[in-house]
């Protein structure tokens, strides 16, 4: 897409190709060419037919509105078609695999949905008297019994977003915890191995924040850990599994060494989908951890799709958790508002949100832990880890697998862009699965190795999906070693061609500027 120079928005003259011409229309098969519903001449039309508003002005104060907004106006069946063609256009989980390591972009068990929309759930209001909703209440408190027992952990704080606010919620935690011992500290240590939103969060909650290396062999370096630590240092976050796929073997000893010392530990636990059933973080000295809902326990979520991101606590850090909290009293769920001293979040250090948390995903997530029961949940990752280790054996010979030597990876298998031909990149890759049908895996991520490539292929792909997928990966690495130049023109089967990605993020068009427009629209 680009603007000419009266500002009108062009179409890319590149969706005709040798292998398909052009046709009159622009489309192509059932693939309609679709103009953006800015470029649409319907600013005249309206898709709704309402009586004459009365006069009003006099109300308004001088805040009416004199001229169009400048919103194009169109008629129900043609909005519906437009957004309609617009999401054939995308991709998405239910259309196949979704290989983005770190995000776990797993199949949604439609069961889950029929919870969800349980008019009983869905229709709930958050300040609903407590004796109306005790079902929910319920929900939520079985589900964070479950959550404790799974990660053998004591406490638990269930309002959290995402798994960033879930890290937000337990650096805030740790916090407290050294004020109430008299000094927060000003360091968390966070290692190279660990998911982008752990420095942020750290710097987020004013904490200085210092790096600590990781070993050839892609995990935390102990010995620079424990050289570093000492009485400024609050505490560390540690990614486990960490973003290069692999478990940190050394965790137990991490722990008794920050704890020694005087720190507190956090692990961001997002790929605890890899590990559950399997590891308990509580039996590995790890004071606070979140839990990606939305990821380990499938919930619909990416391109802004709802999150949730429980926290689960140790013994020491129980008493800081937020509040408000539900607890069970005899046969009745309660909603406890206020500090209770002695008892978990005892010294809570506030609230995570306004109300209990993302009560879709609390069913859904509690939906899919019953209907799986302790063995299903375990044989998760157990398929997690057994899938990611056959894409990454699978492929190991025709792409350079940085940590392939460090044992078996855990729920997803990490490449670089070593031994590409000169001038070509992992981008060239990604481009080129799309042009395969596949959406490109996690790119430039993590920071560690070079040209990153994460492939999470979750464990609710089946063999023959899996060996669909290498394949593909496997033509596209080939051509991206053998140096084949129209690799470097992919995608040459998709809507739209390379565009200009840096362009797209520093100079979005949001809003549609046309001359003949009432200047109000702007
Ligand atoms: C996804 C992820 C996060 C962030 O979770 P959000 O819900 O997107 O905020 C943090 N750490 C790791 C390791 C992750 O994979």
């Amino acid at each position: 897409m680009s603007m000419n120079s009266e500002g009108r928005v062009t179409r890319p003259e590149n969706t005709a190709s040798a292998a398909a011409p052009a046709t009159f229309t622009g489309n192509r098969g059932l693939m309609l060419e679709e103009q953006l519903i800015f470029e649409r001449d319907d600013y005249g039309r309206t898709g709704v037919d309402l009586p004459k508003a009365p006069l009003v002005a006099n109300l308004l104060g001088g805040l009416e509105r004199h001229r169009p907004i400048g919103l194009p106006g169109l008629p129900e069946p043609e909005t519906v078609r437009h957004y309609t063609r617009l999401s054939r256009q995308n991709y998405a989980i239910d259309l196949g695999l979704f290989p983005l390591g770190s995000c776990t972009m797993k199949h949604n068990p439609r069961l889950n949905e029929k919870v969800a929309r349980m008019p009983g759930f869905a229709d709930l209001h958050p300040l609903a008297p407590v004796d109306t909703v005790q079902g929910a209440l319920g929900v939520i408190h079985e589900l964070g019994e479950w959550l404790k027992t799974l990660t053998g952990m004591s406490g638990v704080a269930m309002a959290p977003k995402a798994g960033a606010h879930g890290e937000l919620c337990g650096l805030l935690a740790i916090r407290a915890a050294q004020e109430a011992r008299g000094n927060a500290r000003e360091v968390i240590l966070v290692p190279e191995s660990a998911h982008g939103t752990n420095p942020a969060t750290a710097a987020f909650c004013n904490y200085r924040v210092e790096n600590i290396p990781a070993t050839a062999d892609g995990r935390v370096d102990l010995a620079a850990l424990e050289a570093r630590l000492g009485p400024d240092v609050a505490g560390v976050m540690i990614t486990n599994p960490n973003t290069c796929g692999l478990f940190e073997r050394d965790m137990q000893r991490i722990s008794d060494a920050v704890h020694a010392a005087g720190g507190l530990v956090y692990c961001d636990g997002a790929n605890f989908n890899a590990i559950v059933g399997r590891v308990r973080p509580g039996d590995l000295g790890i004071d606070a951890m979140h839990i990606n809902l939305h990821k380990t326990f499938s919930t619909p979520h990416g391109g802004g799709g709802p999150g949730s991101g429980p926290v689960v606590f140790s013994a020491a850090l129980a008493p800081f958790a937020p509040l408000p909290f539900v607890d069970k009293q005899g046969d009745d769920y309660v909603l406890v508002e206020e500090e209770t001293a002695g008892e978990h979040h005892g010294a809570s250090f506030g609230r995570m949100a306004a109300f209990h948390g993302q009560m879709g995903m609390f069913t859904r997530a509690l939906a899919y832990i019953l209907s799986h029961g302790a063995d299903g949940l375990r044989q998760v990752a157990e398929d997690a880890v057994l899938n990611a280790n056959y894409v990454l054996r699978s492929l190991d010979d025709v792409l350079d697998a940085p940590f392939g030597a460090s044992g078996p990876c855990m729920h997803e298998a990490l490449f670089s862009d070593a031994g590409l031909a000169q001038g070509f990149t992992t981008l060239d890759i990604a481009k080129g699965l799309i042009d395969e049908g596949f959406h490109p895996m996690t790119m430039y991520f993590p920071l560690v190795v070079h040209g990153a490539m994460l492939v999470e292929p979750t464990e609710t792909e089946g063999k023959a999906t899996l060996d669909q997928f290498i394949g593909a990966l496997r033509s596209v690495a080939e051509r991206a070693k053998a140096g084949d130049a129209a690799l470097k023109a992919a995608p040459a089967l998709a809507p739209r061609r390379r565009l200009d990605e840096t362009a797209a993020a520093r100079k979005p068009v949001l809003v549609w500027k046309d001359a003949d427009l009432p200047e109000a629209a702007e």
